[in-house]
């Protein structure tokens, strides 16, 4: 049995990269997850895929974060799913790693960069943790995936790091408001890690070589390092933790 058995998780952005791993991991603890994604049909069904060959229990959640009636759209679909699998539509870990990036120095940020990213990792990030309150079982866990670009300053991804800075906050300050129902609230920041978020970044060796120099131990992070540190807050094991802030960046420039 693992250590999330009987549990139900939603992982936001689980069709790739960092989200993937997280899912995998904890299906692979049991959990049956609610795999989100935005718009990538195949990559979220390769990652179901992958699950199902583990052995694991998935299923597809797609809506795009960031538009109009996202939130409902979201929810619904997790609520009826939810039921028709387990007759309950609670839900124990919420995971919300989808985000999306964009790189602008203060003199290349436009209102619109600006609008998207916080509506995307902010705005949208806080209502679902809202309309998630109401189906979430006390003790549960919520999980935001934040940014090492908070520890770090980051100038080459100002507005990306801002967006970053507030989940933090939220982090914080939702800890201490949910601690009376035993639900704990923690923020995880990688630093990079290899996914398609910093794909263009990685193409050329040299420069692959310069972001592996920002750990301590002088490679690129991969999407299971961060996993696994996840799967620890999503069990009972990690119930003393809440509130707080998890470097997961390899030692990112300590
Ligand atoms: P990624 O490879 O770019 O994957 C992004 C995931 O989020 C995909 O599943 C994507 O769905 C989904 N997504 C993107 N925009 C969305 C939207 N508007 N609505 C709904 N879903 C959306 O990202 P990643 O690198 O794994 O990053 C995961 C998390 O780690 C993010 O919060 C990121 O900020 C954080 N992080 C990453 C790094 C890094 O070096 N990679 C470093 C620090 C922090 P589709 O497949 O459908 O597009």
């Amino acid at each position: 049995m693992g250590t999330l058995a009987g549990k139900t998780a939603l992982v936001t952005g689980a069709s790739r990269g960092i989200g993937r791993a997280i899912a995998r991991t904890l299906a692979a603890e049991g959990a049956l997850v609610a795999l989100h994604y935005a718009a990538n049909d195949h990559a979220a069904q390769e990652t179901l895929d992958l699950i199902d060959q583990d052995g694991g229990q998935a299923f597809l959640i797609r809506a795009e974060l960031g538009i109009p009636g996202d939130i409902h759209t979201l929810y619904t679909q997790l609520e009826d799913e939810l039921t028709q699998r387990t007759t309950s539509r609670h839900l124990d870990i919420l995971v919300n790693n989808a985000a999306v990036s964009g790189s602008a120095r203060i003199h290349e940020v436009t209102p619109d960069l600006f609008d998207r990213l916080f509506t995307v990792n902010t705005r949208s990030l806080l209502f679902l943790i809202q309309r998630a309150l109401n189906t979430l079982r006390d003790g549960g866990r919520i999980i935001n995936i934040s940014s090492a670009a908070t520890r770090i300053a980051y100038p080459e991804s100002l507005v990306y790091a801002m967006t970053k800075g507030a989940l933090n906050t939220l982090t914080l300050a939702l800890a201490k408001e949910l601690a009376p129902r035993g639900i704990t609230v923690n923020a995880v920041a990688p630093g990079f890690v290899e996914t398609d978020m910093n794909a263009h970044k990685r193409a050329d060796p040299q420069a692959a070589a310069h972001l592996a120099a920002w750990s301590a131990f002088n490679r690129i992070g991969h999407p299971d390092d961060i996993a696994d540190i996840v799967a620890f807050l999503a069990s009972d094991a990690s119930r003393w933790i809440t509130g707080q802030y998890l470097d997961a960046s390899g030692g990112t420039r300590l």
